[in-house]
């Protein structure tokens, strides 16, 4: 029977990426039923909202969504579809693998980390108050004198359910996948309430799976210099949701770019996969921008659907494809588009490839 998958084409280039990506999950021989559904800034004329409630209730019935990438207005305008949808559907790990691909331009060789992001709580929770308002004039006289009466103020929760439920995610994920050790970062040493309560929760979790799973600490800013200086001593990392989303572009940087960083975002009751990268708008309509990340993020979506094979082969594949550096992306030095180099990495996956 074939798995039903909700598909959200997104925006800017979200669409040729999509379209690119199914054609090559179609390629595997797993069998998908796509339901296609509508988000972003191309709809909010037809809706009135840039989230139509038909996406969310597309993705609670089929609980598998693979996502191109959608817009978010800076400074005003719409919240972020993409928090929206997360919050939403309780999607609350994020998780962003790192790995080199030979062939692609890098400073660095054999990477190989993932992020796993808390994706509900932390600054990106949305309850900010406009400066001068009712609540941050309240919050400033509350304060004392510690802040500015004219500042705008975003508040940073942090719990300790989420973060077990983050650092649980963290350590399954990481004997299900044979990794080597889990590392949480936090910035504790300075917000001791916040991200202390992240570090506590993180060490009662990590007793739990003593023995079993090795367990380290870092702080954010020290963590940035090590995964720059000496990538190779981490594996697994557990972060707070705005340190997670920051390190995860980093730790791109590492592999080559935001081309070939693929994401997945789970909750207990669904799972939405995307690329890490954003819409890059200036490249719409263009047949140009590299469909790996989001080609990856669908390898991820494989695996969530117990299709490790097909997912090995479609990896294989994109790995082969970049390796012989002909049908790639600009962005990996190449001149072909993201349809040819989607066409490329289905040729690589038939069997008269295997065997040439
Ligand atoms: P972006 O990732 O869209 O693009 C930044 C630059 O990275 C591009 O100009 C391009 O040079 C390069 N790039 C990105 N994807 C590429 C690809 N597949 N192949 C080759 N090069 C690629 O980041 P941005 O410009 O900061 O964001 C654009 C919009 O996307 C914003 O509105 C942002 O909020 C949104 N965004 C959405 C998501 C999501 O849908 N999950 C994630 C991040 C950003």
């Amino acid at each position: 029977m074939a798995y039903k998958v909700t598909l959200i084409p997104g925006d800017g280039t979200g669409p040729e990426l999509t379209e690119v990506t199914r054609a090559v999950v179609e390629a595997t021989g797993v069998p998908i039923q796509w339901e296609i559904v509508e988000a972003g800034s191309d709809v909010v004329e037809k809706y009135g909202t840039p989230l139509p409630e038909q996406v969310l209730e597309s993705i609670r019935k089929t609980q598998v969504a693979l996502k191109g990438p959608i817009t978010t207005p800076i400074g005003t305008g719409f919240r972020s579809v993409n928090v929206a949808m997360r919050h939403a559907l309780g999607l609350y790990a994020c998780v962003r693998p790192c790995k080199s691909y030979a062939g692609v331009k890098s400073r660095y060789r054999d990477i190989n980390l993932v992020i796993v992001r808390e994706n509900t709580e932390d600054l990106y929770a949305g309850v900010e108050f406009e400066a001068g308002s009712p609540h941050s004039k309240e919050i400033v006289a509350w304060s004392k004198g510690k802040i500015d009466e004219n500042a705008a103020i975003s508040i940073k929760p942090i719990s300790a359910a989420a973060t077990e439920r983050i650092v649980r995610y963290a350590f399954d994920y990481a004997i299900r996948h044979g990794r080597k050790k889990v590392t949480a970062v936090t910035k504790a040493n300075i917000m001791k309430f916040t991200d202390g309560l992240f570090l506590q929760a993180a060490r009662k979790v990590a007793a739990q799976y003593e023995g079993r799973m090795p367990y380290e600490e870092r702080l954010i800013d020290n963590m940035c210099m090590q995964l720059v200086q000496k990538p190779e001593l981490y594996d697994v990392l557990v972060l707070p949701n705005l340190y997670g989303d920051i390190i995860s572009d980093l730790c791109a940087g590492l592999v080559g770019g935001l081309g070939v960083a693929p994401g997945a975002n789970i909750g207990d009751h669904g799972a939405l996969f995307e690329a890490t990268h954003g819409s890059a708008p200036k490249y719409k309509g263009m047949n140009k921008v590299n469909p790996t990340a989001m080609i990856l993020s669908a390898k991820l979506m494989l695996e969530h659907l117990g299709e490790a094979e097909a997912a090995r082969r479609l990896e294989a594949a994109v790995a082969k494809v970049i390796a012989a550096g002909k049908d790639v992306t600009y962005d990996l030095g190449g001149s072909a588009g993201t349809r040819e180099m989607g066409a490329a990495i289905i040729r690589a996956m038939s069997p008269a490839a295997v065997t040439r």
